[in-house]
């Protein structure tokens, strides 16, 4: 998968896309990451990339023309272009995964007072939101997104990881886990994941799955207790 980034930030990149899972999908070639300057597509002397809003108000707007620019330069009939936007729609696990099967993402980060709104009509295939909240620019929910589905490239995960049986995949917080030791500082592992019971396992995991998100995540739908449905 190929995913084009551009940024007025690209140095905010350097590090944590060079870790981790992130790092060995790079390597291995399941993720060709590409991050460009915004500025890089002006013309003018000073490499401006912003102008005042028409109407007033505070701060500054990213003009159309270097973002324009840029994307026609970077993308094809292939590529599916992302705005980053407080104003988009909330970015979920089922839309990391709708990204995973592209064969080519253009992630447009903003900044300032956010973009021309004639990016979002003309350039936009998406909008997306990392949540209700607002960052100084889009290079963080940028990294959110990239994070997000290089994880659910087929092969990104090593074989010890899985994204199969963990939040989100089946629309459930995961169930509560528990590793060597049995005890510790007096504080048991329930007895039923020490029984070897693969069915009463599977059973209580889903139960606990279900409770969990019905206690933390009511806006999360829960259906009925079905044995064995989380694992
Ligand atoms: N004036 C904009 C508004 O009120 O919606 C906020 C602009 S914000 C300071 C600058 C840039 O950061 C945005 O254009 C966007 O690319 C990025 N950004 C900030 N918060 C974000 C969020 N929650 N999700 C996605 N992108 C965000």
């Amino acid at each position: 998968m190929r995913i084009d980034v551009l940024t007025l930030f690209p140095g905010m990149f350097v590090g944590p896309l060079d870790e981790s899972i992130i790092q060995r999908a790079r390597k291995t070639g399941l993720l060709d990451l590409r991050i460009h300057n915004l500025r890089d597509f002006t013309h003018d002397r000073h490499k401006t990339v912003d102008d005042r809003p028409f109407g007033g108000g505070p701060g500054m707007l990213l003009k159309p023309e270097p973002i324009f620019e840029a994307v026609e330069h970077l993308a094809d009939e292939r590529t599916r272009v992302v705005l980053l936007s407080p104003a988009g729609r909330v970015f979920r696990q089922a839309i990391a995964s709708e990204l995973a099967i592209c064969a080519h993402l253009l992630l447009v980060s903003g900044a300032y007072e956010g973009f021309d709104e004639r990016v979002r009509e003309q350039l936009a295939d998406d909008e997306l939101s990392i949540g209700d909240y607002v960052l100084t620019n889009g290079a963080l929910p940028a990294m959110v997104v990239i994070d997000a589905v290089t994880r659910l490239i087929p092969g990104a995960l090593g074989k010890d990881e899985s994204v199969v049986d963990e939040s989100f995949s089946r629309g459930l917080l995961e169930y509560p886990q528990y590793t060597r030791p049995a005890e510790f500082r007096g504080l048991q592992v329930p007895e039923v994941l020490l029984s070897g019971h693969h069915a009463e396992i599977a059973k209580w995991r889903a139960e606990q799955a279900q409770r969990r998100t019905r206690e933390r995540r009511p806006d999360l739908p829960t259906g009925p207790v079905a044995g064995g449905a989380v694992t």
